[in-house]
């Protein structure tokens, strides 16, 4: 009650209140002035009333009136406040670009279907992601990045009609374009590439950008808009797999291969979860005493129709989808395992993954595996690639030299394939690289130039004091070039392809009988 009081409406209705009293004693003076005595208006009860009733219907009329004028202005406020939280559910508000909920609305549609001369009813979704936007981000910090995405809204809204371009989060951009021609779609869609490639200016920095497109048409690839749009994006997905700045319009097998790989996804999670996935181990050769020194461990899955997958294919699905820390842990405890039942001086080396290099907790995982087996870290070697030390330097380097200071050995994988071999040498401790397969095939094919590259390589590991592993020797020949330019260890099908741990046992002890026969 205090409260209504205090509210503009109690106010006003005290102060109507007050006010009528106040009428109603001028009124009854005025009356009794004109009457007469007091007693004699007193006794006529019919004025009484009446004054009374009409100063109440008086101050009820004016009260009324004043909720009746609030009233409209709190609708007119409920509405502005309803349009703005409208704006603000179905707009981004950095790019101020409708976002994915303004496109899973009616929206869009309604847009198409209003446009009286849109001739054609049709439209085509280019699903736009931009490339390398990390780098720029990284580069001119996050605000700069802010700087950039309107940049590229602007353009991509110069491109198409009002209310068509969309911000669907992070460099993901949808623009519909209406009524295009099928055969102007790929044209509209290097358009896109192209404005959004252009330099941008960020404060002094010049930076650029690149566009991956994935584009599909309504309404002959899909009933409604947002059937078109996840047509658009697996287009777009296939797209970005092919490089930056590419271009796709969505085709049929486009979406069976999504299927096949979301299966496969399924299946890969069931198999992790069954421990289906089983390291083997290919032997590491001392090219200088022939002994095995090494086993490296690779994962092998065969799935439910008794079909092989290949690791490069089941690993990056296990990257993409975060399902590598459990298989990476699964793999290393049995691998540790196995580990303890080979001679001392056997180590066993393990790939680790790109997305690893961004796991803080890579160390103390490692750790753990190899204290709860009871392995020595020293006779681990973790591999890692070039590629996987550029996605964060910073945080790779930390995590190199954590893996140093617990005595695990590290080796460059794949070396010579990535982006700057010689920048990592620099930057990082290895204690070994692996001469990647391709330049051992080169160097069977006699090939001048790349066995200079092989000797170079050596050389400069000889001069930093690192040891070489060269893999993917396959013939008696290549070992012998190999063993003459002084690499260290060799690795391939010439000595063994990668077995089952119970094959290690006879393979080790094989290549002792060998070697003392020899
Ligand atoms: P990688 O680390 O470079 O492994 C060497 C690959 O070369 C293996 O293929 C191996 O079977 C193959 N190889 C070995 N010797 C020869 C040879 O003489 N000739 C030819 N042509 N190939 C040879 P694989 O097992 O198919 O593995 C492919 C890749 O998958 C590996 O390349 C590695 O990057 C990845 N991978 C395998 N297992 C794991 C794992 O447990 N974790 C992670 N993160 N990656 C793994
Ligand atoms: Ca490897
Ligand atoms: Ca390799």
């Amino acid at each position: 009650m205090g409260e209504f009081f205090e509210s503009k409406a109690g106010k006003q209705l005290a102060a109507l209140v007050a006010g009528a009293l106040f009428l109603w004693t001028v009124g009854l003076v005025w009356h009794v002035h004109i009457f007469g005595t007091f007693r004699q208006f007193a006794g006529d009860t019919t004025d009484m009333l009446f004054l009374t009733f009409f100063v109440a219907g008086l101050a009820s009329f004016i009260y009324s009136l004043l909720r009746i004028f609030d009233l409209r202005k709190e609708m007119l406020r409920q509405q502005e406040h309803g349009k703005r939280a409208h704006w603000i559910a179905t707009h981004d508000h950095l790019t101020r670009l409708p976002n994915r909920y303004a496109f899973e609305k009616f929206e869009v549609v309604q847009a198409l279907r209003d446009d009286e001369n849109n001739s054609l009813p049709t439209a085509t979704v280019f699903s736009v992601d931009l490339d390398g936007f990390k780098k720029v981000n990284d580069l001119v910090g996050h605000q700069g990045g802010d700087l950039l995405l309107q940049e590229v809204s602007k353009r991509l809204s110069a491109l198409a009609a009002e209310s068509c371009v969309f911000r669907f989060g992070g460099d993901e951009f949808i623009v519909v374009a209406r009524g295009l021609a099928a055969d102007k779609d790929e044209r509209f869609a290097k358009l896109i590439i192209h404005s959004v490639s252009r330099s941008i200016r960020i404060g002094s920095i010049w930076c650029q950008v690149g566009a991956s497109v994935g584009y599909a048409r309504w309404p002959e690839q899909g009933q409604t808009l947002n059937d078109v749009c996840h047509r658009s994006d697996i287009a777009l997905y296939e797209a970005k797999s092919r490089g930056a700045n590419t271009a796709m319009m969505f085709h049929e097998e486009m979406q069976l291969k999504v299927t096949a790989r979301a299966k496969l996804e399924g299946q890969l999670r069931d198999a992790i979860e069954a421990g289906h996935i089983r390291p083997f181990y290919q032997p590491l050769v001392d090219l200088r005493s022939g002994d095995v020194c090494g086993f490296e461990a690779l994962a092998r899955w065969t799935d439910e129709d008794g079909i092989s997958v290949s690791p490069q294919v089941f690993i990056s699905i296990a990257e993409e989808t975060g399902l590598i820390t459990p298989l990476f842990q699964q793999l290393l405890k049995t691998a540790c395992s196995d580990a303890k039942h080979w001679p001392e001086h056997v180590s066993l080396s393990f790939n680790l993954s790109a997305v690893q290099m961004e796991d803080r907790l890579l160390t103390s995982r490692i750790l753990k595996i190899l204290d709860d087996a009871g392995l020595d870290p020293g006779r681990l070697e973790v591999e890692i690639t070039e590629n996987a030390l550029i996605q964060d330097p910073e945080l790779a380097a930390s995590i190199v030299d954590d893996l140093h200071k617990a005595g695990i050995q590290i080796a460059l994988d794949d070396f010579g394939t990535g982006y700057s071999s010689l920048a990592q040498l620099a930057r990082y401790r290895f204690d070994k690289i692996k001469i990647d397969k391709s330049f051992v095939k080169a160097s069977r094919d006699h090939d001048d130039r790349h066995e200079k590259i092989v000797q170079a390589l050596l050389n400069l590991s000889r001069g930093l004091e690192i040891k070489t592993t060269v893999e993917g020797i396959e013939e008696n020949g290549q070992m012998a070039y190999f063993v003459h330019e002084g690499c260290d260890i060799g690795q391939g099908y010439l000595f063994g392809k990668a077995m089952p741990f119970a094959d290690t046992l006879l393979f080790l002890r094989d290549r002792r009988d060998v070697l003392k026969a020899g």
